[in-house]
C-alpha cells in the first residue's frame, strides 16, 4: 500500500518520496537525504590535482547513492561510448566490513531533449550495465593509499532525444570515480578511388554499417557510383565504384592532374595521358585530342589515337571496254593512299556531246539517267571494276572515277582525286517489245499493235511476230515481219487461243522476243471482207446468190482495172506490211563497223581452200578470177573470185565488202550466190558461184540470133524472178542492166553486181555524173534520185530490150543528154527486130512515165509465165504499138475470156465443150463440179482438179486484187 520514489538531482541529492494511504486518504512524506557521493580533490600520479567523486558507505546496508551527469548533447551520435575510470576498494581490504560491502556500481542513462532537468525519476533511468572492477587496473596513489585505477567502457544507443544524462548508482561499494569520458565514433574523411568520403558518424547498433556515397574529386567523373560503409567502430569498409579523371587529366596521388604539352587524354576511361599520334601535336596542358599538322586530316570516325592522314591520289590506269551498250571500267588503286585503308571509289556517268569531255567542256555533258545500271554499284565501291550497262547505243559517255577516303571530305579535295575516260557505245540489239494489244479480232484474224522497245538502240528496221496455237506450244509456229508497230495476222483458226511474241530488229540484229501475249480468235460468223485468205476461201466455198453477186462485182472491177497494173506493191518504202515469212534486206551501211556486217552475212573462207585458176574479167575493185573452192565436207565447186587491189582506201574496202554483205543476205536461184569472203588476209576476196557464160550482154552479143524467143523469154523470166525476190526483200538494185546479169552453163540468168546501191545515195551530186547508168535509169531516179522498185522495173524494160536485141546498146550511139531529153519528150525504144509484140508492149509498160503505172515484178513474172505457157502469144511480131493486152491470138475472142484462161492453164482443148455447155465467164466456172465435168466428158481427174482449183485461185487472186484496190490506205 505504499510506494517510495527516489528523485536524483545533478548534485547527487536524493529525495525520498513516500506515499501512503490511510482509510483511502493519500499521505505523502518527503525526505531529503544527504549527499553520499563526495567531491574530493586528489593528486594524480603526476601530482596534478584532480577531482574525483567518492562514496564509501560500506558499513551500512541498503545503500542507494546516485551521482548524475549534466545533460550531454547527442550531436548526431547514435551510439555513445562511456569510458569510466575509477577505483574500487576490495571489500576484503576493509576491516570489519561484513555483508554490506559491495564491489560494483551501476551505470544508467536517460535520454532527454531537456538540457536542464532538475529532477529525474530514478525509474526514468535505464541501466546500461553493472560495472565491476577489472582484474587489471593501475595503481593510483590516493593520499596515503595506493589505488588500483580501473577503466571500463560501455556503449549505449542514444537515438530518441537530442541528448541524455548518465547516472552512477552506488549500492554500498567504496568507489572513487576518477573520470568519465563520453564519446561517439566517426569514420574519418577519406579519399578512395578518386572519390571523397566525408567524416561520418557511425551507426546506432554495434553491427550497423552506414552507407556513404562519395563525391568525385576535381576534374574527375563518376565511373561507378562511389560508395563505402562506415562500420560501428569508425572503420571504412567495402569500397564500391569510384571516379576517373576527366579527358585531358590523369590520376596522380589521388587527384586528377592535366596532361602536359605533347600529350593528350581523349577519354576519361583511358588509363593516362598518351603521346600525340603521328602527324599531330598538342600545344596546351590538358589536351583531350591532338591537332593534325597542316595538310593532314582526321575523319570524324577516326579515334584520337589514330595518326592524322591524307586523301588518296587519283585512281590510275583507267581502262574501258565497250561491249555494245555496256562498258566495263577497270582501274588501279591510287599511288598514294594517304596513310589510310578506307579508300573507296565512286563513278560519275555523263552523256557528252561528240568531242567534248569533262576537262574541256563539262557544260555540254549531262548526268546519265537513272536507268543506267552499275554493277556492283556506283558509289562506295571497294573494288576497282564496274560494269555499266543499259547505256544508250551509239552515245558518247564520260565516266569519272573518284577515289575517296575518310578524310577526303575534311580535306575539301574529294573531287580532285579522279580520273576520267570517254567512250562511245556500240550499236546493240533493241530491248524488249512490250504492251502487245489485239484489236479487230475476228474468226480468222486479229490486228496486233505494240509499243516500241524502251531502248531501240538504233533505227528499228522491222518487227518480227512469232505466233502459234497455245495448245501446240512452239512445236509449230509462224513468223511474220512488218515495218510498223502493228500487224494484221490472218489465216487463224476460229475460237483458238494464240500465243504471240514480238521482237524488233535494228542493224545490230534482233532483240529478244517479248513475253508471250495470248489472244483468242472469236466466233463471229460473218467476218469482214478484209479478213484474209481463209475467210476469202470461206466466202468462195459457200455458194449462194449474194456471194456470186459479190464475185461478179469483183470481176467487174477487175476487168475495169485490168488495163493498168495494181500499184499497191510498187513503192516498197511506202509499203507498211510485208507478207508473212518474207525477209527484209538489211543495209550494211547501217552498221558502224563494216566488219560486223560482213561477218553477219558472209562466211569467212580460209584462203587455203581457194584455188585460183585464171583471170576472167576486171571489176571496179580489181581482177575477177575463176577458180575452185573446196570447203571441208563439201564437194569442190567452181567459183569466181573478186579481189580488192592493193593500196585501197578505207572507203574502197568498205564499198568492196558491202557488196558481199548485201549478196550474202540473198538466197534465190536467180541471184548470184555468195560463197564467202576472205577478210583475214590480203588480198581481200569475195567468192561467188561461177557463171560459166559470164555477163549476159557479152554472152548475147557472142550468140547473136542463136536463141529461140522462148529461150530469150526464159532468160527474162529468170531475171524477173530474181528481181521479184529482191523487191520482196525491199532491195532496190539501181543498176539493173544486162552487163550485171551473169549466165551459167544452163543459160540460167542471175542478177549480180550489188555495188551501186549506196554510191548514188551517198553522193547527192552524183545524179549527172558518169556513174549513173543513164540509159538504164528511170527518169525520176535521174531527176531526183527516186530509186524504187518501180525504177528497177524501168531498168528491167531496158534489159528486156537488150536481151531481145542480143546485146544491142540501148539508144545506140545517142549521148546521155539526148537520151534524157528523148525520154522526157515521150520517146521510147522501138521493138528490136523480130520482137514479139507482147514483149515490146511489156517493155513500154515498164517505161511508163508515171512510176505507179508500171507493172510490178510479180506481174511481169506472171505475164512471162503466161507467155511461156502460151508460146503462140509470142508469135506475133513487129509493127503494132497498141497495149499488149489488146494483142491476143485470134483463137480467143473476146478478150479475157474462158478461152484465154484455159490457154493459160494449158487446157484450151476444153474450150468448145465448156462454151457449148454455157460456161462463158470465169465466175460461171465456179459452179463446175466433178459430176458436171464427168457429164461434159472432161474425165481426166487431174484436168478436173486443175480446172476446179485454178478457177478458185484465179477468182481469189482477183478478189484480193479488188480488195487491195478498194481498201483506202
Ligand atoms: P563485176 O565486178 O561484177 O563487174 O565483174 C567483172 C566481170 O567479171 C564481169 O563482167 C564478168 O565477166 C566477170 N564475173 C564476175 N563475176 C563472175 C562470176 N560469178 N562468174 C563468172 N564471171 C564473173
Amino acid at each position: 500500500s505504499s510506494e517510495h520514489v527516489f528523485m536524483v538531482t545533478s548534485t547527487g541529492t536524493v529525495f525520498l518520496c513516500w506515499d501512503f494511504y490511510i482509510l483511502g486518504i493519500k499521505f505523502s512524506i518527503l525526505y531529503v537525504c544527504f549527499l553520499q557521493w563526495e567531491e574530493v580533490s586528489i593528486m594524480d600520479e603526476k601530482n596534478i590535482p584532480i577531482r574525483t567523486y567518492q562514496v564509501c558507505n560500506v558499513l551500512e546496508p541498503n545503500q542507494n547513492n546516485w551521482l548524475r551527469t549534466d545533460w550531454i548533447p547527442r550531436s548526431g551520435a547514435q551510439r555513445v561510448y562511456v569510458e569510466v575510470k575509477f577505483t574500487l576498494r576490495d571489500c576484503n581490504s576493509l576491516p570489519g566490513v561484513t555483508g554490506t560491502c559491495k564491489e560494483t556500481f551501476n551505470l544508467y542513462y536517460h535520454e532527454s531533449n531537456e538540457d536542464r532537468e532538475s529532477y529525474i525519476k530514478e525509474s526514468s533511468f535505464i541501466k546500461v550495465d553493472t560495472v565491476a572492477a577489472d582484474e587489471s587496473f593501475t595503481q593510483v596513489d590516493v593520499g596515503d593509499r595506493i589505488m588500483k585505477l580501473n577503466t571500463e567502457v560501455r556503449d549505449v544507443k542514444v537515438t530518441t532525444r537530442k541528448g541524455f544524462y548518465l547516472a552512477f548508482q552506488d549500492v554500498g561499494a567504496c568507489i572513487a570515480l576518477v573520470s568519465v569520458r563520453v564519446f561517439y565514433k566517426t569514420c574519418p574523411l577519406t579519399i578512395r578511388n578518386l572519390a571523397t568520403f566525408p567524416d561520418t558518424v557511425t551507426g546506432a547498433d554495434t553491427s550497423s554499417l552506414v552507407e556513404v556515397r562519395g563525391s568525385c574529386v576535381n576534374q574527375s567523373e563518376e565511373r561507378e557510383e562511389p560508395k563505402m560503409y562506415c562500420g560501428a567502430d569508425g572503420e571504412w569498409l567495402v569500397p564500391i565504384g569510384g571516379c576517373v579523371c576527366n579527358p585531358g587529366y590523369e590520376e596522380k596521388g589521388g587527384a586528377c592532374k592535366a596532361c602536359s604539352v605533347g600529350f593528350y587524354k581523349a577519354r576519361s576511361s583511358d588509363a593516362g595521358c598518351s603521346k600525340c599520334p603521328p602527324h599531330s601535336h598538342s600545344l596546351r596542358d590538358g589536351a583531350t585530342v591532338c591537332d593534325c599538322h597542316s595538310g593532314f586530316f582526321r575523319a570524324n570516325s577516326d579515334p584520337p589515337s589514330m595518326a592524322c592522314t591524307q586523301p588518296p591520289s587519283a585512281p590510275q590506269q583507267l581502262i574501258s571496254v565497250v561491249n555494245e551498250t555496256s562498258v566495263v571500267l577497270e582501274w588501279a588503286p591510287p599511288r598514294r593512299l594517304g596513310g589510310r585503308s578506307d579508300t573507296s571509289y565512286s563513278l560519275e556517268c555523263l552523256i557528252c556531246q561528240t568531242g567534248s569531255h569533262s576537262q574541256t567542256s563539262s557544260r555540254s555533258c549531262l548526268a546519265c539517267g537513272s536507268d543506267v545500271l552499275f554493277s556492283p554499284g556506283q558509289t562506295g565501291l571497294k573494288t576497282t571494276r564496274v560494269v555499266v550497262s543499259e547505256l544508250r547505243a551509239h552515245t558518247h559517255y564520260t565516266f569519272i572515277i573518284h577515289a575517296r577516303n575518310g578524310v577526303s571530305q575534311a580535306s575539301g579535295a574529294g573531287a580532285a582525286q579522279s580520273v576520267a575516260v570517254t567512250v562511245t557505245t556500240n550499236q546493240a540489239v533493241p530491248s524488249l517489245v512490250s504492251s502487245i494489244q489485239a484489236t479487230d479480232v475476228t474468226r480468222h484474224s486479229l490486228s496486233l499493235s505494240w509499243q516500241q522497245p524502251d531502248r531501240p538502240n538504233g533505227v528499228i528496221l522491222e518487227y518480227e511476230v512469232k505466233f502459234y496455237e497455245k495448245d501446240q506450244r512452239e512445236r509449230s509456229y509462224r513468223i511474220m515481219r512488218t515495218f510498223s508497230r502493228s500487224a494484221d495476222v490472218t489465216g487463224l483458226k476460229p475460237l483458238t487461243v494464240y500465243v504471240f511474241h514480238v521482237r524488233a530488229r535494228t542493224a545490230a540484229g534482233y532483240g529478244e522476243f517479248s513475253a508471250p501475249y495470248e489472244f483468242s480468235t472469236n466466233s463471229d460468223p460473218f467476218p469482214l471482207i478484209g479478213e484474209g485468205v481463209n475467210s476469202a476461201f470461206l466466202l468462195l466455198s459457200v455458194s449462194g446468190v449474194g456471194i456470186l453477186l459479190l464475185i461478179t462485182a469483183a470481176v467487174f472491177i477487175i476487168s475495169r482495172r485490168r488495163s493498168k497494173y495494181s500499184k499497191t506493191k510498187q513503192d516498197s518504202e511506202e509499203e507498211k506490211h510485208l507478207n508473212p515469212g518474207v525477209k527484209i534486206y538489211v543495209d550494211p551501211f547501217t552498221y558502224e563497223d563494216p566488219d560486223q556486217a560482213i561477218h553477219e552475212f558472209a562466211k569467212e573462207i580460209d584462203v587455203s581452200s581457194i584455188h585460183i585458176e585464171r583471170v576472167i574479167g576486171v571489176g571496179e575493185f580489181g581482177e575477177v578470177c575463176s577458180g575452185r573452192l573446196r570447203v571441208q565436207g563439201k564437194r569442190e565447186i567452181y567459183v569466181a573470185i573478186k579481189s580488192l587491189k592493193a593500196g585501197y582506201s578505207d572507203k574502197q574496202r568498205r564499198d568492196f565488202l558491202s557488196e558481199a554483205s548485201i549478196m550474202g543476205q540473198f538466197d534465190h536461184p536467180n541471184i548470184i550466190r555468195l560463197e564467202g569472203v576472205v577478210t583475214r588476209c590480203k588480198p581481200l576476196m569475195i567468192i561467188t558461184e561461177y557463171m560459166e557464160n559470164g555477163s549476159l550482154d557479152a554472152f548475147l552479143r557472142k550468140h547473136d540470133g542463136q536463141f529461140t524467143v522462148i529461150q530469150l523469154v526464159g532468160m527474162l523470166r529468170g531475171i524477173a524472178s530474181g528481181m521479184k525476190y529482191l523487191s520482196d526483200m525491199s532491195y532496190v538494185h539501181r543498176d539493173l542492166a544486162a552487163r550485171n546479169i551473169l549466165v551459167n552453163s544452163n543459160l540460167v540468168c542471175k542478177v549480180s553486181d550489188f555495188g551501186l546501191s549506196r554510191v548514188l545515195e551517198d553522193d547527192p551530186e552524183a545524179a549527172y555524173t558518169a556513174r549513173i547508168p543513164i540509159r538504164w535509169t528511170a527518169p525520176e531516179a535521174i531527176a531526183y534520185r527516186k530509186f524504187t522498185t518501180a525504177s528497177d522495173v524501168w531498168s528491167y524494160g531496158i534489159v528486156m530490150w537488150e536481151v531481145v536485141s542480143y546485146g544491142e546498146r540501148p539508144y545506140w550511139d545517142m549521148n546521155n543528154q539526148d537520151v534524157i531529153k528523148a525520154i522526157e519528150e515521150g520517146y521510147r525504144l522501138p521493138a528490136p527486130m523480130d520482137c514479139p509484140v507482147v514483149l515490146h508492149q511489156l517493155m513500154l509498160d515498164c517505161w511508163e512515165r508515171e512510176r505507179a503505172e508500171r507493172p510490178s515484178f510479180s506481174q511481169i513474172l506472171n505475164m512471162l509465165d503466161k507467155l511461156i505457157r502460151n508460146p503462140g502469144t509470142l508469135r506475133r511480131t513487129g509493127g503494132d504499138r497498141n497495149k499488149y493486152n489488146t494483142i491476143l491470138p485470134e483463137v480467143c475472142v473476146p478478150e479475157w475470156s474462158v478461152c484465154e484462161w484455159l490457154q493459160s492453164i494449158g487446157l484450151e482443148r476444153y474450150r468448145d465443150t465448156l462454151a457449148a455447155a454455157g460456161y462463158t465467164s470465169l465466175e460461171s466456172l465456179l459452179a463446175l463440179t466433178h459430176q458436171e465435168m464427168d457429164r461434159l466428158g472432161i474425165i481426166t481427174p487431174t484436168h478436173q482438179d486443175i480446172l476446179i482449183s485454178s478457177v478458185q485461185q484465179e477468182m481469189l487472186s482477183q478478189m484480193q486484187h479488188m480488195q487491195h484496190t478498194m481498201v483506202p490506205v
